[in-house]
């Protein structure tokens, strides 16, 4: 019944973990689920404020604009000039997205041909790979190891594969391993993009996120990335806005023109009244991103701490609300999955196994932050009492 395409996706590998959390939530189990990437905190309320004013204007009631409201693509450029020192021209290097999700997939679609080659790396954001599965193109996998603490190596990708390489998805701050980079590692990306003319399609939504004086850099900051790539960034875990579906990619004009006409003929732009929210969430007073940052620095530091004690060896992020711990060589465990299922049923704890984020994702687990400090604290002392 279903196209090739659909068939050709990876197996979802969660399913039996699902099955067990949901079994295990009927039985009344109290389960603390560091498995989401989803923050638990509140859209900030003057952002609130502002959809709900929004909302109620019959100008927004009607078809929003392909590529965004003027006013919207004027407080992305304004906030990465500020929060980025880019300067962007706000008609034709900004376009606003349904989520940047949205537009990652998207671009699969404006940018691949049956048969391309898309540079994903491994572990990642499964969208990326996914989108090229859908496109009909084939994702070569960039090893993120930690040898190389989880940047692509980009010497050793075959030369014949980087000759036939199309697009290449990166994301820094990255999901799942918390790594963050230093802009010398993007000029080192626009210089192998520019030998192999790919397009760079640079995944940033942790950009604010970022603790202990560390500053995310954009894509966009470096010398002639213009001319390669673009950047996603989303309000989604900025601001708290994952269900709003709202977010942007931003830089090289003609890259961005090929994802609008994609976009022309899928979807009909974000409602006017959610960029009228961004708007004010972008362009108001950032002291809501202050606090958040806080309350994800104070859980990273429980949960390092916790882990640690109970004997895990995790390193300490410098961005994003994720954690990215080694799976114990203990008591015959052997996988990811495997020690997912072990803190599940004997601890109640849900996190999240490397597998199902590539390959070279086996061998760890991702935590997330997106639980009180209480509940994290309740979780150290669960993984502890199991005597790993
Ligand atoms: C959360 C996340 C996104 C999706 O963000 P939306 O704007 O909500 O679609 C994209 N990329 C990565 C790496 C993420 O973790």
């Amino acid at each position: 019944m279903y196209a090739t395409r659909i068939s050709s996706l990876p197996p979802y590998l969660f399913a039996e973990i699902d099955e067990r959390k949901n079994e295990a939530k009927k039985k009344g189990v109290d389960i603390i689920d560091l498995g989401v990437g989803d923050p638990d905190l509140p859209t900030p309320q003057h952002v609130v404020d502002a959809i709900c004013h929004a909302a109620k204007d019959p100008l927004n009631h009607r078809y929003p604009s392909y590529e965004g409201m003027r006013s919207f693509r004027e407080a992305v450029a304004a906030w990465y000039k500020q929060r980025k020192q880019v300067s962007l021209d706000a008609e034709d290097e900004v376009l606003t997205l349904i989520g940047s999700k949205e537009g990652i997939a998207h671009s699969a679609f404006a940018f691949l041909d049956p048969g391309d080659i898309a540079l994903v790396p491994d572990p990642a954001y499964p969208v990326y790979k996914n989108a090229t599965i859908l496109a009909n193109s084939i994702p070569h996998s960039v090893p993120l190891t930690e040898e190389n603490e989880f940047k692509p190596d980009l010497e050793s990708i075959d030369s014949e594969v980087a000759r036939k390489a199309k697009i290449m998805f990166l994301n820094y701050p990255n999901n799942p391993t918390a790594a963050t980079v230093e802009k010398s590692f993007f000029k080192e990306v626009v210089d192998f993009a520019l030998d192999h003319d790919i397009i760079v399609l640079h995944d940033n939504p942790y950009s604010e996120l970022t603790f202990d004086g560390y500053e995310a850099p954009s894509f966009m900051a470096v010398d002639a990335a213009k001319e390669v790539g673009i950047e996603f960034n989303s309000l989604s875990k900025t601001y708290n806005m994952t269900g709003w579906r709202i977010g942007f990619a931003v830089g090289n004009s003609e890259i961005l023109r090929g994802l609008r006409l994609v976009k022309t003929n899928v979807d009909s732009g974000a409602f006017q009244a959610v960029q009228v929210a961004g708007i004010t969430a972008l362009t108001g007073s950032q002291e809501c991103v202050k606090s958040n940052v806080e309350v994800y620095r104070e859980r990273r530091d429980i949960l390092i701490d916790g882990l640690r004690s109970a004997g895990l060896e995790v390193k300490k992020p410098k961005a994003t609300f994720y954690l990215w711990a080694k799976v114990p060589k203990v008591r015959k465990i052997s996988s990811s999955i495997q020690f997912s299922m072990f803190l599940l049923e004997r601890a109640g704890v849900v996190v999240t196994p490397g597998i199902g984020f590539g390959e070279e994702g086996e061998g760890f687990v991702r935590f997330s932050l997106c639980v009180s400090a209480e509940r994290i604290k309740e979780a150290c002392e669960r993984i502890k009492g199991l005597d790993l």
